[in-house]
């Protein structure tokens, strides 16, 4: 199988599975208990806190691992925003954009911020933001679909000034190009561990030290009282040694990454009516969103699978019809347009002549309609 589906979810490499293997089967302690069975499971999370701070430029008491980046991003909304009403960009992950629909629920005043035709977000609505000034602004740093990259460091900047507190949920940033939380200048970022190689079911949220964070699961001491459950000791070992490996390979996957999709798009740009989405915005080193004209997105992801390659489509089913994606409507694309999108999300194992294979189906697929 050619596997282009990186931003769905990454296989785990070999070095966390090793690593999290005596964590399933020889020290499977309660990480609470205070003998050196349980003690052992404790400092191996601790340190697992150390590798991931480590990526991320923080403290290790900064970080409460959570079940995903979903959980991440539904513990920043309810942390922030019943304050004083949220503003959410348009093209939000569903874990962002219907918690914060929960939150409109109740009463509180929801924005949904505009991007352009590139998915960015705009000064104009940075501008309207702060004459708003909710309690909270989300915006992510990458775009899963597009991949199109936020100026985040620049709109912090502002906003902060103007007291405004600001989450950026950057699950498919990391491991892909550089994240320095305190950089970035966010209160809150939400993280996901297997979209860099690790285990599934384990995340983080990364907090400023001002923020007080508003539980969402109670009933344990957990994650400094923050994030009650007996923790996925495995798992956040796994996510811990992910993020090791990708502090020490980051430069290198994304030279790599960015090699192959430079020769992924000259590919593209040979077949008549291809459009790349969100093509002038800077994006990250292994998306491409693509679309054939009058050709629907996905059928081709259909025949692709036929051909032994996996891709997502943009669309997404909702009471039995198939909608366009709500990002590329979002951006102002036409929906008929948007229908036809398709996305390749390249990986690390990833080869040149996958790329090669891939246009070569795609083009007889496309000529075949
Ligand atoms: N945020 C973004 C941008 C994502 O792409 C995803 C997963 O696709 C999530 C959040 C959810 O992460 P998880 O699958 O760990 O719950």
């Amino acid at each position: 199988m050619i596997y282009f589906d990186h931003n769905a979810t990454t296989p785990i490499d070999d070095r966390v599975l090793d690593a999290m293997l005596p964590f399933l089967k020889t020290f499977y302690g309660n990480p609470s208990s205070l003998y050196r069975h349980g003690r052992i499971a404790g400092s191996a999370i601790d340190a697992a806190r150390e590798q991931l701070s480590a990526l991320l430029g923080v403290q290790p008491g900064q970080i409460i691992f959570t079940s995903g980046g979903t959980e991440a991003n539904n513990l920043a909304l309810a942390t922030l925003a019943p304050q004083a009403g949220l503003a959410v960009s348009a093209i939000e992950h569903p874990s962002v954009l219907e918690p914060a629909q929960y939150l409109k629920n109740l009463e509180h005043e929801l924005t949904l911020l505009d991007v352009d035709t590139n998915g960015l977000i705009t000064q104009d609505t940075i501008d309207e933001v702060i004459r708003l000034k909710p309690g909270l602004v989300s915006i992510m740093l990458a775009n899963n679909e597009t991949g199109a990259i936020q100026n985040v460091v620049h709109y912090t900047d502002q906003l902060r000034t103007h007291d405004i507190r600001v989450h950026t949920d950057a699950v498919q940033a990391l491991g892909k190009i550089p994240v320095d939380f305190n950089r970035l200048g966010a209160h809150l970022m939400s993280l996901s561990s297997h979209k860099i190689y690790g285990p599934k079911g384990c995340g983080a949220l990364v907090f400023e030290k001002s923020v007080e964070i508003n539980p969402v699961l109670l009933g344990g001491g957990q994650e400094h009282g923050l994030r009650a459950g007996t923790e996925n000791v495995a798992a956040i070992v796994g996510f811990g040694k992910a993020a090791e490996l990708a502090k020490t390979e980051l430069a290198e996957r994304h030279g790599y990454l960015l090699k192959l999709r430079k020769l992924l798009e000259q590919g593209l740009s040979t077949i008549p009516g291809l459009t790349i989405f969100a093509e002038n915005a800077e994006r990250l080193p292994n998306t491409v969103q693509m679309g054939i004209h009058g050709i629907d997105g996905e059928m081709l992801l259909m025949q692709l699978d036929q051909k032994g390659i996996a891709v997502s489509s943009g669309s997404a089913c909702a009471s039995g019809q198939r909608e366009p994606s709500p990002v590329l409507v979002a951006m102002g694309i036409d929906p008929s347009e948007a229908k036809s999108a398709i996305r390749i999300s390249l990986g690390k194992t990833n080869t040149e002549a996958e790329i090669f294979e891939f246009i070569k189906q795609l083009k007889s697929l496309s000529v075949k309609g």
